[in-house]
């Protein structure tokens, strides 16, 4: 079976999936994304990212390419085109393809939607039973970073950096030393005192769907939390650190650069949260999954 891929109208074999080289998307990276796990035959928070990408394309004032019902209609098909059962699906919308100049079409030109299937999940439960490292490196990116577009360059070179030191993810921290999130996640810590701690969806982060969702499980447990920043000081100190994400589900952090953290194993309260949201996703109702 070949691997679906839609755009711009049209569900093509995954090689052939091409949008035009006057693409903003191409050229200025002038795009927004989604990436939406898919666990067993649905979607999870599935509201939530459709919200998310609602609002990342008023903020950039890129048209709506359709209903967000007729998106979902799209958005089914691939994953039944593709017989997905669990992994995730991408989405992108562009602002579409224009002669090049940096300031808006206008008029305005039909947005360009890509959605891409693929079927992978995130870290197996033995690779986050061990837990992961994290470098550091300062935050160098936009100060828009609430929207989720696709001007990913620093949070790669991030992610490079963690690639070379075979760590799982990069913390970004601004000069004073606060821990925004990471490169590609949402960063937490869990103070001495079990307190657990997350920088604010204040705009200085991408307000993650997982936090978002972690949160919530860790408060219905019965957890302190608390959205406040966070320095590296702070950091090397904590009890336990770990991140969220769609990809990554909730992974234990046991070593900042050359330092463990508390006794270097993953922390009894990340795992808990983690087997938490694994029984969230696996309890997902699929006959409302895609409801919006
Ligand atoms: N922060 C950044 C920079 C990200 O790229 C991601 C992943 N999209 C996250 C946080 C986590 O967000 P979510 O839980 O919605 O995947």
């Amino acid at each position: 079976m070949s691997h679906i891929s839609y755009v711009n109208g049209r569900y093509l074999p995954h090689a052939a999936a091409n949008v035009h080289i006057e693409d903003r998307g191409y050229q200025f990276a002038d795009g927004v994304y989604e990436v939406i796990c898919y666990w067993k035959g649905k979607p999870i928070d599935y509201k939530g990212h459709i919200q998310r990408l609602e609002r990342s394309l008023s903020e950039l004032q890129i048209r709506q390419p359709c209903t967000m019902q007729a998106l979902t209609v799209i958005v089914r098909e691939v994953v039944a085109r593709n017989r997905l059962t669990t992994g995730h699906i991408y989405m992108q919308i562009n602002r579409g393809v224009a002669n090049r100049a940096h300031y808006f079409p206008k008029p305005s030109v039909k947005p360009s939607v890509v959605v891409v299937t693929k079927p992978v999940a995130g870290p197996s439960d033995a690779v986050a039973e061990k837990g992961g490292k994290v470098v550091t490196a300062p935050d160098i990116r936009w100060e828009r970073v609430d929207i989720k577009s696709v001007s990913l360059l620093p949070n790669c070179l991030a992610k490079q950096l963690a690639q070379e030191a075979k760590a799982f993810e990069t913390f970004l921290h601004l000069p004073d030393g606060t821990v925004t999130e990471a490169s590609a996640s949402n960063a937490w810590m869990v103070t001495p005192d079990k307190t657990i701690v997350t920088h604010p969806a204040d705009g200085a982060i991408l307000s993650g769907i997982t936090r978002a969702t972690v949160i919530k499980l860790a408060r219905e447990a019965g957890y302190k939390v608390e959205e406040r920043a966070f320095t590296l000081t702070e950091a090397f100190a904590a009890k336990e650190l770990f991140v969220t994400g769609t990809t990554s589900f909730v992974m234990p952090i046991v070593q900042m650069n050359d330092r463990m953290i508390a006794n270097g194993s993953p922390g009894t309260v990340a795992l808990d949260l983690r087997a938490r949201y694994r029984s969230y996703v696996d309890t997902v109702d699929p006959a409302t999954a895609w409801d919006l």
